[in-house]
């Protein structure tokens, strides 16, 4: 029995899902321009689809699972289940109006033409703030609508606005932040289900160990209870002693979000020679 999982076949989420299975320990053989490829060492076999078709195909259950943005996820509204944020393919789903505009808040939108690729969503977001425009959906270049005359604003996908700077656009306004998701079919049989778990574990250490540093330093013995009082570490922190009297060794393992404010602190603390080291996987 193999799990069957579809994830896009090119495009700004091919590689980091490829990257996501690899970091789980996962062998995917080469499948660029083919549909479908298998691994060798977990019960998992990988269909390269458009992303698009994602949610429909995890719904037929032609894939089981499958690696999608979260804004494919909500305007397609299939019956899906999302497992697990991912923390790649960030981006949002924004009003952009022409730069020369003035954004006055949502009301700004109300009777006016927006194009966008996402009418579901965008729907949603209009009428949970009592505004009614004229929604013109557009497959793609949505950018490009309001300088040919075809709407007074967009609704699209951002991440650095570049695109919409070249545009003479301006990002006045966010519907919806989107990452990259792990969604299932709704009805999993058991044998499928225990691979998924094994699947989700792996996920999850690797993205613990993501957002976690293992950080060592030399601390002088005499402030070593103020520097380990530092640490929040996964239990407490290592100390071994140095071959240099009154100094001591100290491994710990610390989260990306308090990272700089903690080693500005341990500095000031007398910490010195802090190594910082990636870590692989984290069982915790
Ligand atoms: P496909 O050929 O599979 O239909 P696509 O052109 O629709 O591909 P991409 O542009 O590759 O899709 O984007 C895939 C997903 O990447 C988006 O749905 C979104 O979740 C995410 N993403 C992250 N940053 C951006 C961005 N700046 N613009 C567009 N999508 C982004
Ligand atoms: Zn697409």
């Amino acid at each position: 029995m193999k799990l069957k999982i579809a994830i896009q076949k090119s495009g700004r989420l091919h590689d980091d899902s490829v990257k996501l299975l690899k970091d789980c320990g996962i062998d995917v053989k080469n499948g660029m321009n083919k549909l479908k490829t298998e691994s060798d060492n977990f019960p998992l076999e990988i269909y390269f689809l458009r992303d698009d078709d994602i949610p429909q195909y995890v719904e037929d259950a032609v894939a089981d699972i499958g690696i999608v943005g979260e804004n494919v996820v909500f305007e397609k509204q299939k019956k899906v289940t999302e497992v697990e944020q991912l923390g790649f393919g960030k981006c949002r789903l924004s009003v952009a109006v022409s730069r020369n505009e003035q954004y006055t808040g949502v009301e700004y939108l109300q009777g006016k033409r927006i194009a966008t690729s996402y009418p579901v969503i965008l729907e949603d977001f209009l009428k949970a703030r009592g505004v009614t425009a004229e929604i013109h959906e557009i497959s793609g270049s949505v950018e490009i609508a309001p300088g040919i005359g075809l709407a007074d604003a967009i609704v699209d996908l951002v991440s650095s606005g570049s695109t919409l700077f070249m545009n003479g656009l301006k990002e006045v306004d966010t519907v919806l932040k989107s990452q990259a998701v792990l969604i299932r079919n709704n009805e999993l049989a058991p044998e499928k289900l225990a691979i998924l778990e094994k699947l989700l574990f792996r996920i999850r250490s690797v993205k613990k160990a993501k957002n976690n540093k293992y950080v060592l330093l030399n601390a002088p013995n005499d402030r070593l209870q103020e520097i380990i009082g530092l640490l929040p570490g996964m239990k407490s922190p290592t100390v071994l002693p140095l071959a240099e009297s009154g100094w001591s060794s100290v491994h710990s393992v610390l989260s990306e979000n308090e990272f700089w404010d903690i080693i500005e602190k341990l500095k000031d603390a007398g910490a010195q020679g802090i190594l910082v080291v990636p870590i692989e996987k984290m069982i915790v």
